[in-house]
């Protein structure tokens, strides 16, 4: 076995450059034990407080693109976020199938007892290009075909039915706004979702995350826009019940 020296123990150790960084396994080790070494180390009583549960207030649900990360750019700590991604952050409507993504939803609300459910999309979102030219995928990535075919197609009908003619960098940035306010539909069709918003004890949150700024826009029901998210929240008014009078 070869042994290293200081200086090579060092170079190996040392950050490449952003951008030129490849994570390996070995480096995610290191990672694992800088983690313990430091952070941990500094935030014990935390992590004996969350060994006994948790309760986050937020689900989180986003892309499973290593671009993002929910507890970075929200500078979250553990146990604050109860997350759940995939590809395109899809969520099937209610019945349609037995997802994971459904178990997760009830879980989060039921079972956790979380107040808000942001779903954040992302800026140059590989599975909307995919869903964009959904026919060059059945034959390569016939698994992602299918679950883009059969969660994404509300969206990428609407998307061609009304933006004929788009440039490409425009049509993608439609139908990933396109595809959150889908998502917020989709959620909303889950029992414990509707009953809780009906009760004012949820809220639903349209978010996107534009990767080479690392700012969020936010989805504003009465502007029918994504705008800068600063201060404050925009949470998606629920039409059925703002345009109904109060119960007598
Ligand atoms: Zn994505």
């Amino acid at each position: 076995m070869k042994i290293l020296n200081d200086k090579v123990l060092d170079d190996q150790l040392a950050l490449p450059e952003f951008g030129k960084r490849i994570m390996s396994v070995t480096g995610l080790i290191q990672g694992l034990s800088a983690f313990h070494d430091n952070y941990f180390n500094h935030h014990r009583e935390l992590f004996e407080q969350l060994s006994t549960g948790q309760s986050p207030e937020v689900l989180f649900i986003t892309c499973s693109d290593s671009r993002i990360d929910p507890c970075l750019i929200t500078q979250a700590q553990p146990g604050e976020l109860f997350v759940m991604r995939n590809v395109g952050n899809i969520i099937p409507a209610y019945g349609t199938v037995d997802s994971a993504e459904g178990a997760g939803i009830e879980y989060a609300v039921q079972g956790v007892g979380i107040k808000d459910i942001i779903i954040c999309g992302h800026s140059h979102c590989g599975a909307m290009k995919g869903l964009l030219q959904i026919g060059t995928l059945s034959e390569q990535m016939p698994l992602v075909y299918d679950w883009l075919k059969r969660h994404g197609e509300a969206t990428r009908r609407l998307v061609l039915d009304n933006y004929v003619g788009l440039e490409a960098k425009k049509l993608l940035k439609i139908t990933i706004e396109q595809n959150i306010l889908t998502q917020i539909r989709n959620l909303e069709t889950y029992p414990s979702i509707r009953s809780k918003l009906h009760s004012g004890q949820l809220n639903l949150h349209a978010w996107i995350y534009e990767i080479e700024s690392g700012t969020v826009f936010a989805y504003h029901a009465e502007l029918r826009q994504f705008i800068l998210l600063e201060n404050r929240s925009f949470p998606l008014p629920d039409p059925l019940i703002t345009s109904v009078s109060a119960p007598i």
